[in-house]
């Protein structure tokens, strides 16, 4: 089976079948090569693989074969030339700007960024001399203005956390590549089953596998789409040597979690969107922020950019912080966590947990308030997660 004739198959095929490397044992489900070294026939051999001469592994941190079937399934479903995996997702992020990145050069972020994320643009690159500008919103104009002749790179997210605010990513794309610079979409949230940031123009995507990839809470992991180019010649050099590889049994993990992404996007969506439309009823509720929704200021952006709403809801109860923590004291089936992505469905209260490091006036500007909580959907019956969570935000133990 040659990589083209994978290209060819439905979505749904390509997460079942696409990658799958059988050893001579013919083994249904992917083997899990859990080994770091590999042995050679001769020295020739040896001496070959070396020079770069003759395909085969050398060494499980520069590639494994469980590592190579999951990056090759997730670079089908992407649509990509290549993927590199990683050992989490901000492994993936750092990589992926710090290959490109040196002193000097100046980086463009949406400001409604992921903590580590927020981190590693204000905090870690400066120390290597890489400035930068964060941007809200979405007028062209503000974006233009931040990109200049020396931007290297624009990182963004979208829909953001915890506001699921929707970025125009051609519109940036666009604007970024008139100066040369190229585009890194960080697409967790939108998952890569509802969004497609490199046929809007996007350069290169992340994932953190750890989210809806896995989806089912078990390990960490992460990956880099790119073009064959910037593989080899930028992730390669940096990658390898720095050393965030995937294990190979997180990287099975992996695998077998992208058979059931699909399936399990759809009905998160789905189950949100209902959520989302039973929440909006709710006297308690001030307001409820989906993507798909008539009140989301970006509702007909979103509709172009992704295929579904996405599976978070985000809403703002009337009160503060103790109407918000009474809430989360009285579910019973939803738990109080601040992972995403998962099978259980999990919630969070932003201002206390994920943006509290940011400050108040941070979380201010980004709209970021003490009644507000970000629910993660999973898989359970849509009707119990409504019934637990209308009757939590009720007041019915
Ligand atoms: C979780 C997450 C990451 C980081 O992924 P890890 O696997 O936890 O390292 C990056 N970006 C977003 C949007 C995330 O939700």
């Amino acid at each position: 089976m040659t990589k083209d004739d994978c290209s060819r198959w439905g979505e749904a095929t390509r997460l079942v079948r696409g990658g799958l490397d059988r050893s001579p044992h013919g083994e249904t489900s992917e083997a899990l090569y859990l080994n770091s070294g590999f042995v050679y026939e001769d020295a020739e051999t040896a001496a070959a693989r070396f020079a770069g001469e003759a395909d085969g592994y050398v060494y499980a941190r520069y590639g494994n074969p469980t590592v190579t079937m999951f990056e090759e399934r997730l670079r089908l479903l992407e649509g990509s030339q290549a993927c590199y995996a990683t050992a989490s997702g901000m492994a993936a992020v750092f990589g992926a700007l710090a290959c490109q990145l040196r002193a000097g050069d100046h980086v463009v972020a949406s400001r409604a960024l992921f903590g580590s994320c927020y981190q590693i643009v204000t905090n870690i690159l400066p120390r290597f001399g890489v400035t930068h500008t964060l941007v809200d919103g979405n007028d062209p104009d503000v974006w233009r203005e931040a990109i200049t002749e020396n931007t290297r790179c624009v990182f963004l997210e979208t829909p953001s956390n915890p506001t699921l605010e929707v970025i125009d990513i051609a519109m940036v794309s666009d604007i970024a590549h008139k100066v040369g610079a190229r585009v890194v979409v960080d697409n967790v949230f939108a998952t890569p089953i509802l969004q497609k940031p490199m046929a809007l123009g996007a350069d290169i995507v992340v994932y953190s596998g750890t989210k809806h990839i896995d989806g089912q809470g078990r390990c960490l992991g992460g990956a880099i789409m790119s073009t064959a180019a910037f593989k080899e010649d930028e992730l390669k050099p940096f990658l390898r040597h720095t050393g965030p590889s995937l294990s190979p049994f997180n990287a099975w993990v992996l695998l077998k979690g992208l058979e059931t992404l699909k399936l399990r996007v759809r009905h998160q969506c789905a189950s949100a969107r209902a959520v989302a439309d039973a929440l909006r009823a709710l006297p308690a509720v001030e307001r409820v922020i989906y993507p798909e929704l008539d009140s989301h200021p970006q509702k007909a952006l979103a509709a172009r950019q992704m295929t579904a709403g996405g599976t978070m809801v985000t809403f703002v109860l009337k009160g503060g912080r103790e109407e918000a923590f009474d809430a989360l004291r009285r579910l019973s089936i939803v738990d109080i966590s601040n992972n995403l992505g998962d099978a259980k469905s999990l919630i969070t209260h932003p201002a206390s947990t994920t943006h509290r490091n940011i400050g108040e006036e941070a979380r201010a500007a980004m709209g970021i308030g003490e009644g507000m909580l970000r629910l993660s959907v999973g898989l359970e019956e849509t009707d119990d997660l409504i019934g637990d969570l209308t009757g939590a935000i009720a007041g019915r133990a």
